[in-house]
């Protein structure tokens, strides 16, 4: 696989393809983080990043991939034996609860089925059974299946219950499609620099609400490394209580400024067409969409009876220089995720479409004409033109 060849795709669900400018960024000389130069910019981006989580609360920058981040928020708010209420859809809602029970939690599971958004009156009746619960835990998207949660409804849920914090994991969510923290009454929210944030990975950003500020006073899980209330002091006196993550950071800094010109509305809707045009043409194709309630930022799509979606991957990215995502666990071969985050120019669309067909065809001649791959290739165009 050539990697450096201009073709390469990486439309993967995170981490994704990196816009120009910010790799003219992360190949700056490196700077020492304690400079006039660097403190700059940090104080921009804490005030910056503010507009894309919707909060007049803090927002943490953090050195760590995402998992590091979702963990900062159970060990803020969470004392152990605390009861915690996790919503599990998929491999990271799965990851979140066990989390929660390696500090002590004790988890009250709300299995969802695969591919489907959590039933909102299941949740109700959770709570009213478990008014003590701490915490709510929800991936906003669940990447595995390419879900959107109904996250305000729930945010609204859950504000009613003054002892319990609704924590959401937007890694793929947040950047990607509107989340605001505040509006919404969400009280922890992390997202990832690899997916929506489209830098490289390394870095986790997260957030409480005052509510959520009240439990961290009291909560009693050891914790050191991802101790907020150091990371605000070290904020406010214009610092990272730890080495900056510099070169994330400067990279951040160049995707806020490009977020600002474009506007965060534009944003969403650039990514909602992308979300859009592989549905569309993902059906066109013969797949049928995998997610009840698909995400805009991941699309899940099913692969054709007796094709095997590990095999379409590899297929795609060894002979058409494209990376796309297979199925985990029991969607493992079942599936293909396709990720909408990130620089994806409308020609990279275009040829996933072009080449998904041909792959597909690779596999059963009789699936799909060459006459028809073409005609799909150019009905493409032809809708990227018309909805710009
Ligand atoms: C990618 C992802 C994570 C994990 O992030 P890492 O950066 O790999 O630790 C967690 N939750 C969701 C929803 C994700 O998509």
């Amino acid at each position: 696989m050539t990697t450096f060849d201009a073709k390469y795709s990486l439309l993967a669900p995170g981490p994704v393809n990196l816009h120009p400018e910010v790799r003219k960024a992360l190949a700056l000389p490196m700077i020492h983080h304690r400079t006039p130069e660097f403190d700059k910019i940090l104080k921009k981006v804490l005030a910056g990043i503010k507009t894309i989580f919707q909060t007049t609360q803090d927002v943490f920058l953090l050195t760590s991939t995402g998992s590091g981040g979702m963990e900062a928020l159970l060990v803020n708010v969470l004392s152990p034996g605390d009861k915690v209420i996790a919503i599990n859809s998929g491999k990271f809602g799965e990851r979140w609860a066990e989390m929660a029970k390696a500090y002590g939690a004790e988890v009250i599971m709300i299995d969802v089925p695969w591919g489907k958004a959590v039933d909102l009156r299941i949740v109700e009746g959770t709570l009213k059974n478990h008014p003590d619960a701490r915490a709510v835990l929800c991936q906003a998207c669940e990447t595995s299946t390419a879900v959107a949660h109904p996250i305000e409804a729930l945010g609204k849920i859950i504000s009613a219950y003054p002892e319990t914090l609704f924590l959401v994991d937007a890694i793929t969510a947040l950047g990607a499609y509107p989340l605001p923290m505040d509006a919404w009454n969400i009280d922890g929210l992390v997202a990832g620099s690899q997916k929506a944030f489209m830098l490289p990975t390394g870095m986790t950003f997260v957030s409480l609400s005052s509510k959520a500020w009240k439990f961290a006073e009291k909560a009693t899980t050891p914790r050191f490394y991802f101790d907020l209330r150091k990371e605000r002091k070290a904020n406010q006196a214009g610092e990272t209580f730890y080495s900056s993550n510099v070169a994330i950071i400067r990279a951040l800094d160049v995707v806020l400024d490009m977020i600002q010109k474009q506007g965060l509305e534009e944003l969403f809707k650039s990514i909602h067409r992308k979300a859009e045009f592989t549905r569309v043409f993902g059906q066109k194709l013969g797949m049928m969409l995998y997610a009840d309630s698909p995400s805009d930022s991941v699309t899940a799509l099913v692969v054709p009876q007796k094709m095997d979606g590990q095999k379409i991957r590899l297929h795609l990215e060894e002979t058409h220089n494209i990376t796309i995502m297979g199925g985990q666990d029991q969607a493992k071969g079942k599936i293909i995720r396709i990720g909408h985050m990130g620089y994806i120019p409308d020609e990279d669309m275009v040829r996933l479409i072009e080449c998904l067909g041909h792959t597909l065809r690779h596999f059963d001649p009789g699936f799909l004409s060459l006459d028809h791959i073409s005609i799909l290739t150019d009905e493409a165009k032809l809708w990227l033109e018309q909805n710009p």
